[in-house]
């Protein structure tokens, strides 16, 4: 099944792998490393980006702060990132969750995990998106395994009974049994192999920022429910924290567009005094919101990875987490046919990748959306009835410590390597 290095195949100059990943973002890059790293000595991955390789996928500027699993953790471990991530990685060591208009004068407590997520409990870690990425393409420029190609990006693809043919924006073509799309939310190969989304884009947009502040937080994580939507200040190392401001629509542009006081007076309003003084470290970014699931996850000789198959609302900061369930299904999926010397690109393959991940994706999206829902709206009698439920849930510890597993990525079949087994 392994393709020799850069092997030419034929007059057309048509270079062969064992997989091609269109995509180098968060999702195709730790792909690529998992399975240059655990697949057989000869396995060559050729990963292409849209993005600069010098300027670097890691350059972009990305002011994101990614709350990260213990699943996740234990993924980037296997493949040697989570070393060099975890000085400046934040622990969350507790959560706090609030109900309130925008104008209330006290916030009341009304969800809380704390003693839930000492001692062996699992703690989700914060890390800048900017410091990930750069780990990421770091790791795979110096993996012999893969080769990058970028900026490039795969333009067409056709397949066959033997594999896929894809055709670069270069004029380059590769050929392998597998093509995975992590091409992110407006995948163009989804698009190019007739696979549908279901989903809405929300009224709503992701502002998000870096905030120094007075005094230290404790690794605790908070999230005010507002009328507008969620507010989340997670904390990063240091006296700083990172900012998940879900906004109207148009006042969120309004926000954006304005300068930077009244911009900061805004977010003091929101954030609170709890952590003395704020001032902005860094730009402020926002991004469109949208729910978005690939109707299918594969297709002849395709697999859909990360938002490529699944956008999340980031209320509970889950989306990539998810997009790592796949990286992991997929490379223990494919490790696990290649030992039993069968094709990585048939149909049988692809559909156990798919029965894998597509129902936990889309169960994690409706619950995202169902929370946006319930929370986002300024209606009394409804914040009275899930106040009521949120502050059942505080009395119930056995269901708060399956809801801090269930984030934690550790419910359900879970991939050897989320779980920090070998493969
Ligand atoms: C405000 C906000 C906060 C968030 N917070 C969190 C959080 O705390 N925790 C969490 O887990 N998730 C979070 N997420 C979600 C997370 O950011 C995404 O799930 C993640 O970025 C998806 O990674 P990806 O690699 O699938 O896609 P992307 O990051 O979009 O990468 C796609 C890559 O594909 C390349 N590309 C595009 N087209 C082509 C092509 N044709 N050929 C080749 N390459 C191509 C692009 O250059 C890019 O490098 C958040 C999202 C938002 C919006």
């Amino acid at each position: 099944m392994a393709a020799s290095r850069k092997a030419k195949s034929g007059a057309d100059n048509t270079e062969a792998y064992d997989v091609i990943i269109a995509g180098g973002g968060f999702a195709g890059g730790t792909l690529a490393l998992a399975l240059a790293k655990l697949a057989p000595k000869s396995f060559r991955v050729a990963l292409v980006d849209a993005a600069p390789r010098d300027s670097g996928l890691a350059a972009r500027k990305d002011a994101r702060g990614l709350a990260l699993s213990a699943a996740t953790q234990s993924l980037l471990e296997a493949i040697g990132l989570w070393a060099g991530l975890a000085p400046n990685a934040q622990a969350i060591s507790s959560i706090e969750i609030t109900d309130s208009p925008l104008n209330a004068s006290l916030r009341p407590h009304f969800l809380g995990f704390d003693e839930e997520m000492t001692g062996r409990a699992p703690r989700a870690h914060l890390v800048e998106a900017g410091a990930l990425l750069t780990a990421i393409s770091q790791a795979v420029v110096s993996e012999t395994a893969i080769d990058v190609l970028a900026p490039d990006s795969v333009d067409d693809y056709e397949t066959d009974a033997f594999g896929v043919r894809a055709r670069l924006a270069s004029g380059k073509t590769l050929q392998a049994p597998l093509l995975v799309a992590a091409d992110g939310k407006r995948s163009r190969l989804r698009e190019r192999a007739g696979i549908k989304s279901i989903g809405w884009s929300y009224p709503q947009v992701g502002i998000v920022a870096t905030v120094a502040h007075e005094r230290p937080h404790h690794g605790k994580a908070v999230q005010h429910f507002l009328p507008a939507g969620p507010f989340a200040i997670l904390p990063l190392k240091g006296n700083r924290s990172s900012i998940v401001w879900t906004e109207d629509k148009a006042r969120g542009e309004t926000l954006m567009a304005g300068d930077e006081d009244a911009f900061v007076a805004e977010l003091t309003r929101r954030f609170g005094h709890r952590l003395g003084a704020i001032t902005l470290e860094g730009p402020r970014q926002s991004f469109p919101l949208e729910l978005q699931i690939a109707r299918s996850f594969v297709a002849d000789r395709i697999a859909l990875i990360g938002d490529a198959a699944h956008a999340v609302h980031p209320l509970a900061g889950q989306g990539l987490n998810i997009g790592m369930r796949d990286v992991a299904a997929l490379t223990e999926t494919i490790v696990e046919a290649l030992r039993l010397g069968l094709d990585i690109g048939s149909r049988t393959m692809l559909e156990r990748y798919q029965r894998w991940r597509r129902f936990d994706s889309a169960f994690s999206a409706t619950v995202m959306d169902g929370l946006n829902r319930l929370f986002s709206n300024d209606n009394v009698p409804l914040r009275a009835i899930r106040d009521l439920g949120l502050g059942l849930v505080d009395r119930a510890p056995g269901l708060k410590r399956f809801l801090v597993r269930e984030a934690a990525g550790g419910t359900g079949t879970v991939p050897r390597l989320l779980k920090g087994e070998a493969l």
